[in-house]
């Protein structure tokens, strides 16, 4: 199987300011065409170093991927820098030149005479098209080495290799290809998960399985390698489905799609409607139901309401509750649930209230307790919780607890 490494060009990248994802990116493609990826490197604008990195990237690697440092200015250098390694000189192509005029020209300007380095090309590479950007690419192979050098920016970068890489590597993988499922967990810990599944993927010898914690759910990606697709794909299907019927009822997907999108569908395919109020997490459940397209169907309305006040009149919270119980309580996130669904008019109402921190907790109430109130016009209830971790995680996994508590509803009947 081919190796790959990868070296991302950007001294932008090595400050706390710029995160560098194009090697993320990258690497999904490789693996999809079965080439793994061994390195990765990121290196500022140094030609020293840049030059050195190549050279051992070329050494250890049978296939380099670079992205980043064609542009015009005096600190793009990857153009001259990739010739050096690769013992060549960069050839004045007058075509490029003559196409970085007309486009110029296509934006009402007059090309700067800098760009006229990004006519430059290295001898032998063939040059890979830019049509988002000025700068092409370029894909030189020789020792049977392969050496791409593509844009920085990814939506100049992802075309290019989209369409006219990938194929090229995928010949090199000779044909073996990876197949990826990714399951969404929810309500349970990594390691919970882990224990319970383990005696299952263990005995998929040819599968790779990884857990993963993000911000407010287990993730378990299953990655099959194969020559045969449909093989690799039965495979899968068996083993996620074997993963699903052990976790239950807290599995939200086995096909990487997200909770707000599956209590979309469910509510959409009942006809049936959602209001939410928040608190805590200030907007959070709204924002990530409103993300998936069409959820004006069942999205009705959502409240922010942070203040006692707030509650009292927007949601029509009595004082007596907040007076008696505080803000932080079943009896106030049951009569926000109560009051949002019925000013929105809405099928269900959901509510948050809690407690982000980094301050406001008691011995009674610590930081990190949170309550999720319901309401379906027959029955309003709320759950308690005590989420560990920060301001963020509490708020997300609140905002993740309030979605996963209406999912499980609904999958239980919903209103009976
Ligand atoms: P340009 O012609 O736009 O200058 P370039 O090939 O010189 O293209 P860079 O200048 O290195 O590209 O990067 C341009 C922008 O692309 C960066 O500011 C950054 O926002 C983004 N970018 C570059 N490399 C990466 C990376 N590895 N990961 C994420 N973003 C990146
Ligand atoms: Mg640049």
């Amino acid at each position: 199987m081919p190796s790959a490494e990868i070296v991302a060009v950007g001294s932008e990248l090595l400050t706390p300011l710029k995160a560098e994802t194009n090697s993320l990116w990258l690497t999904g493609e490789l693996n999809s065409a079965g080439v793994d990826v061994l390195l990765k490197t990121v290196v500022g604008d140094d030609e020293a170093r840049l030059e050195e990195a190549l050279r051992d990237a070329l050494k250890r690697s049978d296939i380099v991927v670079t992205t980043g440092g064609l542009g015009p200015t005096e600190d793009d250098i990857t153009r001259p820098v990739a010739a050096r390694a690769v013992d060549r000189e960069l050839k004045y192509h007058e075509e490029l030149e003559a196409e970085l005029r007309e486009r110029f020209k296509r934006w009402g300007r007059e090309m700067p005479e800098i760009n006229k380095r990004q006519a430059f090309v290295v001898e032998g590479a063939e040059i890979l098209p830019n049509p988002n950007g000025s700068a092409v690419g370029m894909l030189l192979e020789f020792d049977r080495k392969l050496l791409v050098v593509l844009p920085g920016p990814p939506r100049e970068m992802r075309p290019m290799y989209r369409d006219h890489v990938a194929e090229r590597i995928k010949r090199l993988g000779g044909g073996t290809i990876a197949v990826r499922r990714l399951l969404r967990v929810s309500g349970m810990g990594e390691s919970a998960v882990d224990e319970a599944i383990a005696p299952i993927y263990r005995s998929y010898a040819d599968v790779e399985t990884s857990i993963l914690f993000t911000r407010a759910e287990v993730e378990v990606h299953l990655a099959a390698r194969s020559n045969d697709p449909a093989a690799a794909e039965a495979i899968l299907d068996e083993l996620s489905e074997r993963i699903a019927e052990k976790l239950g009822l807290a599995v939200i997907s086995t096909n990487g799609e997200s909770i707000e999108e599956i209590v979309g569908r469910m509510l959409s395919e009942r006809g049936e409607t959602l209001a939410v109020a928040e608190s805590c997490t200030g907007g959070l459940i709204g924002m990530r139901l409103t993300e998936v397209p069409g959820s004006s169907r069942y999205f009705v309305e959502g409240a922010i309401t942070y203040s006692n006040d707030a509650k009292k009149s927007a949601l029509g919270v009595p004082e007596a509750v907040l007076s008696d119980h505080g803000a932080v309580s079943a009896e106030t996130a049951e009569a926000m649930a109560r009051g949002i669904r019925e000013r929105a008019n809405a099928f269900y109402g959901i509510s948050v209230t809690g407690i982000a921190g980094p301050d406001g907790g008691s011995a009674e109430k610590p930081i990190g307790t949170v309550f999720i109130g319901y309401s379906d016009g027959v029955e309003t209830h709320s759950v308690r919780f005590v989420f560990p971790g920060d301001r963020e995680l509490v708020r997300w996994r609140s905002s993740q607890a309030a979605l996963d508590y209406l999912r499980r509803r609904l999958l239980k009947g919903g209103r009976r």
